[in-house]
């Protein structure tokens, strides 16, 4: 058949088809005209190798960088302009971005960030992120190598938390929209299939979902984006150790069915985005097992914890979720975005998500094969090949020593929060479970400014003087200064500063405020 095909398909160019214009001068300009790769391959080639250089020289040399500094009035002015018509030259784009994008961007690459929970990345992620750009795989389906790796990574996220072969699993931006497509994957598995064409009004069921008071903002928005609304989640209280107070839950969920209601969801989180707290894993899962709900195990950062022997007891309970939402691109070091959502029973969520479209139509073979695709999974049809920077971070790196870095992070953090008890001026907020540690300044309260208001200018100066770069939050009511370690670059060195710059512009603002004498 091939060989047939070979003798009558000319490698030249296609015939004209009958009844198109035959080949006036006109349609041959307009045919032939030129495409968007360069016209001058080896200039191209110089100024690629050079755009390559600048940036392992960035990350490469990015400890002597401030981690953040603000972005001068002036560049952000400069950098408007109106849509460039014509074609300009990549040598003058790449210095542009050089001057003025990458000297104020976050600063997640350096190892004194400690915000938020952002990952660091690296140097064989950004280079298999070039890869990826370079084949520009769309893995929305088909038939394709590219898809094979993305089901290599599921096949062993599997086995890290002991899920079955039938279990699927499919990239996303990030654990928002993972948890927003358990939660949906769960609501079919109470309703039914129809829910996708009756919707929720046509139902006389009303779902109710429970999560705790340390989820993440994310879950609440899952539950306005899938129609079921935020007044069905209940935020269950949490106890001393900032976990869900499970005998709580379990009223909870009595009250409502009492009420006629039908509880169906329960989000536990294994490292909260606060203080790190991971909930009793085992005891909601029998919990849920017990009144017949879907567990669903918000792990965004925290379940990756499974890569360190020390670490992943922890976790127990993890494997008997039917759920769990977590992201490679904070503790697994992947360069953003690379987002994860594994589902126990395949067969729900293909329920979900699955297309029957025209246009998708499916074959047995040729580059239409391979069903179902991941279009079929989740609300995404064109995907980027997210799963191969994440292929390449475990060959390279390695599973045991990714989990020997996160369990790195938790040892700086425990070395933090001992030099925040050893020092009288500084006070722990929250216990550190992880690798997130809440403290502040005890700032004495000088009239009319409070704790709080000094505290966040301290977090505030920290950022301008490029020394570290910690964020905020809320602990009992209290502001807090907030480290999250999470970039495998950061070292004691880091830590250390952070204290002792805390130190410095405590007392600073305080002597200030006191005023002379
Ligand atoms: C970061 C985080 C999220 C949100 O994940 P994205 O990847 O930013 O969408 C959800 N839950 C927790 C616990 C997180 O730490």
């Amino acid at each position: 058949m091939t060989a047939l095909l070979r003798t009558a398909v000319s490698p030249r160019l296609p015939r004209p088809l009958p009844g198109m214009p035959g080949k006036s001068k006109h349609t041959r300009l307009a045919l032939e005209q030129e495409t968007l790769d360069p016209s001058n391959w080896h200039e191209f080639r110089a100024q690629g190798h050079r755009m390559l250089d600048d940036m392992l020289d960035y990350i490469e040399h990015v400890r002597k960088r401030p981690v953040w500094q603000p972005i001068p009035r002036e560049v952000r002015h400069a950098f408007r302009e109106a849509l460039p018509r014509q074609p300009g030259d990549m040598a003058a784009a790449h210095e542009q971005f050089m001057r003025q994008v990458l000297p104020y961007a976050a600063g997640n690459v350096h190892p004194g960030f400690m915000g938020w929970v952002h990952g660091g990345g690296t140097p064989v992620g950004m280079l298999a992120e070039m890869l990826a750009g370079g084949l520009n795989a769309n893995l929305g389906g088909r038939d394709q190598m590219p898809l094979e790796v993305e089901r290599q990574v599921v096949q062993w996220v599997r086995e890290l938390f002991g899920f079955p072969e039938a279990a699927s699993g499919l990239f996303v931006t990030g654990s928002s929209m993972a948890n927003l497509i358990a939660l949906l994957v769960a609501r079919t598995a109470a309703l039914g299939a129809q829910v996708r064409h009756k919707g929720l009004a046509e139902c006389s069921k009303r779902l109710v979902a429970y999560t705790s008071a340390g989820a993440h903002g994310c879950i609440p928005q899952a539950m306005n984006v899938s129609g079921l609304g935020t007044d069905a989640l209940r935020m269950i209280a949490v106890n001393e150790r900032h976990q869900m107070d499970i005998d709580a839950l379990e009223r909870a969920i009595e009250t409502d069915r009492r009420a006629g209601l039908t509880p169906f969801f329960i989000a536990a989180t294994a490292g909260t985005v606060d203080v790190g707290a991971i909930d009793e894993l085992a005891a909601i899962a029998e919990c849920a097992r017990r009144e017949g709900l879907w567990f669903h195990v918000d792990g965004a950062f925290g379940a990756l914890a499974m890569l360190s022997p020390e670490l992943a007891p922890l976790l127990a309970g993890i494997e008997l979720a039917d759920s769990i939402a977590m992201d490679f691109h904070k503790w697994g070091q992947v360069p953003y975005d690379a987002g994860f959502v594994l589902v126990r029973d395949s067969a729900i969520q293909l329920e979900t998500f699955g297309s029957t479209a025209a246009y998708l139509r499916r074959d047995a073979r040729g580059l239409a094969a391979g069903s179902p695709w991941p279009g079929d999974m989740g609300p995404d049809l064109s995907r980027g090949f997210r799963a191969l920077k994440t292929w390449f971070t475990l060959k390279v790196h390695g599973a045991d020593r990714l989990g020997a870095m996160i369990s790195r992070t938790c040892a700086l953090a425990r070395r933090m929060q001992e030099r925040i008890e050893a020092e009288p001026a500084l006070e722990l907020l929250a216990p550190v479970a992880l690798n997130i540690v809440c403290f502040r300044y005890r700032a004495a309260g000088v009239a009319g400014v409070t704790a709080d208001r000094i505290n966040a200018d301290i977090v505030a100066d920290l950022h301008e003087s490029g020394i570290c770069a910690p964020s905020t939050t809320s602990v009992k009511g209290k502001l807090a200064i907030r480290a999250a370690i999470v970039n495998h670059r950061t070292s004691a060195k880091e830590i250390d500063a952070l204290i002792a710059a805390t130190l410095a512009l405590g007392a600073a603002s305080e002597k200030k405020r006191r005023g002379p004498g």
